[in-house]
């Protein structure tokens, strides 16, 4: 079909990912899951993607590799003929207080988390400029508005991430390209499963709904701004009102 969009969606094996890519295929369109590697978890997206009737592509990246990047882009666009939104959502965490933080823990999350998206941007900013549109939605963070204890790397990328937004937003608003920001609050999946059980409870107690967040509640707000054309530059917050 001539007018089915197709969407990129780093980080799309699992998580927050994965609900971002079930739910723009069952806006209709095709997917492209980008993840490290060819896991099951990734092939479970694919299949969720397929069983809303959409195609789903996949490429295994590492999204801190600027040229990696770059081939697996063009390697997309052949496949899939066009790409309409792209989502950077791949990230890690390397959490520790300042004071035993590694300069490679500060470097790795700012490599995947902050150079991952420009990398991905730049792949992909001459097809939408050729097509006089495009949408980027930035996974951050609201810990890239508020900061918190043990993860000054994790926070500087998040906040960096937003600077890059609106960058990005300014700079191409004139070419059909928008460009926003979504900072999830506390979301239940493996990143946060990984931490510490009192620093959960910490986090689930500052959230005023009173509940996690859900991958399906970040997916949500994707879903809205993959159709919302006169919205750039912005930042989204998805926390329960966390950080009100
Ligand atoms: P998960 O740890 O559950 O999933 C991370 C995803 O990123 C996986 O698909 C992983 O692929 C991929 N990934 C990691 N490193 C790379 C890399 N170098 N190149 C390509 N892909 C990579 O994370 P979440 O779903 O929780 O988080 C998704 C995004 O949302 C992140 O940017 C995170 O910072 C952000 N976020 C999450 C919050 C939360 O509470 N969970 C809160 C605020 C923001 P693979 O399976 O191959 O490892």
């Amino acid at each position: 079909m001539a007018d089915t969009k197709t969407a990129l969606v780093t980080g799309a094996s699992r998580g927050i990912g994965r609900a971002i890519a079930t739910a723009l295929a069952r806006e209709g369109m095709d997917v492209a899951v980008v993840a490290t590697a060819d896991s099951p978890a990734a092939q479970k997206t694919m299949d969720l993607i397929r069983s809303e009737g959409r195609k789903a592509y996949f490429a295994p990246l590492d999204v801190s590799n600027f040229a990696a990047c770059g081939d697996c882009v063009a390697k997309l666009l052949e496949e899939a003929g066009n790409i309409d939104i792209l989502v950077n959502n791949a990230g890690i965490t390397r959490d520790k207080l300042l004071l035993q933080m590694r300069e490679a823990d500060f470097d790795d999350v700012i490599a995947v988390n902050l150079k991952g998206a420009f990398n991905m941007t730049k792949a992909l900013l001459r097809h939408f400029l050729k097509k006089k549109s495009g949408n980027i939605i930035n996974i951050s963070s609201v810990v890239g508005l508020m900061g918190n204890a043990g993860q000054a790397n994790y926070a500087a990328s998040k906040a960096g991430l937003i600077g890059f937004t609106k960058s990005v937003a300014r700079e191409y608003a004139a070419k059909g390209i928008v460009c926003n920001a979504i900072c999830p609050g506390y979301i239940e999946t493996d990143m946060t499963r990984q931490m510490p059980e009192d620093a959960r409870e910490k986090l689930r107690a500052a959230v005023p709904m009173q509940r996690p967040g859900l991958p399906e509640d970040v997916a949500a707000a994707v879903v809205f701004l993959s159709h919302a054309p006169y919205i750039t530059g912005e930042v989204l917050r998805v926390d329960g009102g966390m950080y009100i």
